[in-house]
């Protein structure tokens, strides 16, 4: 299939014409119940660190900002576990800031192994990896990657990211395929909306996808637009992004590739989810707090957020909406073998 050009990509984002913004949505709805069906995955994200020795001007969690940093101990990260659990949650997003010496891999594995003892499926989100260290953390039982490109505009990246590992546009590029070398079976790539040219970040973020899917063609992908929010009264928006353009993005994208799927966190208000769901959004995180410790250690008071939550209803009340909606919560759809049995095979 051939990618969508970016002049049609910039056309779409700037048709203000209702009539054009319904025919996109019939499309994006009836491709998304064609592949998908009226299902929607659940996950939440669970915050270990908020330790950071990058620089990124758009994030609280920067090195150059004084706030309290924090790193859940092993016993931490088990009450986190099980308050997540409890909820029903099955899918975990494990987060880090990026520092590749305050949780380095062998903190990762913890997580990780701790993590396998209640989830069934474990995936990271933290700093980029040479393949050996994936694998390694793969054999541990993580099952799957988030990494965000940001920008795919180079000049603007590097202006962007002036501290720390992060600087490095080009690797931060290819740790995917690394990722996906080490056996990782769901790989999801994004980018911050807002901090360069919308049409043109998203173009190259479809050619990210598709060289990935060319190269494995066997993994699990998905997509995430998370839009840009101002970070202690700065604001480095280059584009804003407003509901209809997301709803756009989320049309386009759904168009362009059929059976990949949508994220959407509770960083968007639960109006716009529900209808989201309907044009192409496929996995909704749930009853999310974006604190190092925040579901069972009540450290919100003293560690900040990473972004506002918009989304505030519980896990129970997303599954009731989605139900009312005619649609079926999925708590899991993988149930794991231990990886370390793959190890003889490699
Ligand atoms: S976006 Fe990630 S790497 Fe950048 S400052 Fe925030 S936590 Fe650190």
């Amino acid at each position: 299939m051939t990618l969508l050009p970016l002049a049609q990509i910039r056309t779409c984002l700037n048709d203000t014409r209702p009539e054009s913004l319904e025919q996109l949505a019939r499309q994006a709805h009836q491709t998304t119940v064609q592949n998908f069906g009226r299902t929607i995955s659940l996950y939440a994200p669970i915050y270990l660190s908020n330790y950071c020795s990058s620089h990124c001007a758009y994030c609280g969690f920067s090195r150059h900002h004084k706030i309290k940093r924090y790193k859940l101990t092993e016993p931490e990260m088990r009450r986190e576990m099980e308050a997540v659990a409890e909820k029903g949650i099955e899918n975990i997003l494990l987060l880090t800031g990026e520092s590749y010496t305050a949780t380095p891999l062998a903190y990762l594995e913890t997580a990780v192994r701790t993590a396998r003892e209640f989830f069934s499926s474990i995936t990271l989100e933290v700093h980029p990896m040479e393949e050996a260290e994936y694998r390694h953390l793969f054999f541990c039982g993580a099952d799957g990657i988030t990494l965000y490109q940001e920008t795919y505009d180079l000049q603007r990246y590097q202006h962007l990211h002036t501290a720390g590992k992060k600087q490095d546009y080009h690797f931060r590029r290819r740790a995917p395929f690394y990722a996906a070398q080490a056996g990782m079976r769901t790989i999801s790539l994004g980018v911050l909306l807002g901090l360069f040219d919308v049409a043109e970040d998203l173009f190259s973020l479809y050619q990210h996808l598709r060289e990935m899917e060319r190269t494995f063609p066997g993994v699990e992908y998905s997509l995430s637009f998370p839009r840009l929010q101002p970070v202690k009264g700065e604001n480095f928006q280059a584009a804003y992004v407003d509901d209809i353009t997301l709803i756009k993005i989320i049309c386009l994208t759904r168009i362009a590739f059929p059976r990949v799927g949508i994220n959407l966190s509770t960083r968007e208000s639960a109006r716009l989810r529900d209808h989201a769901i309907e044009l192409g959004v496929t996995r909704l995180s749930a009853e999310s707090s974006t604190v190092v410790g925040g579901y069972a250690l009540d450290r919100s008071a003293d560690t900040s957020p990473q972004f506002d939550i918009q989304d505030t209803r519980s896990v129970k009340q997303i599954i009731r909406r989605l139900k009312e909606k005619q649609f079926d919560p999925v708590l899991t759809d993988w149930r794991p073998i231990a990886n370390e049995t793959l190890r003889s095979d490699t």
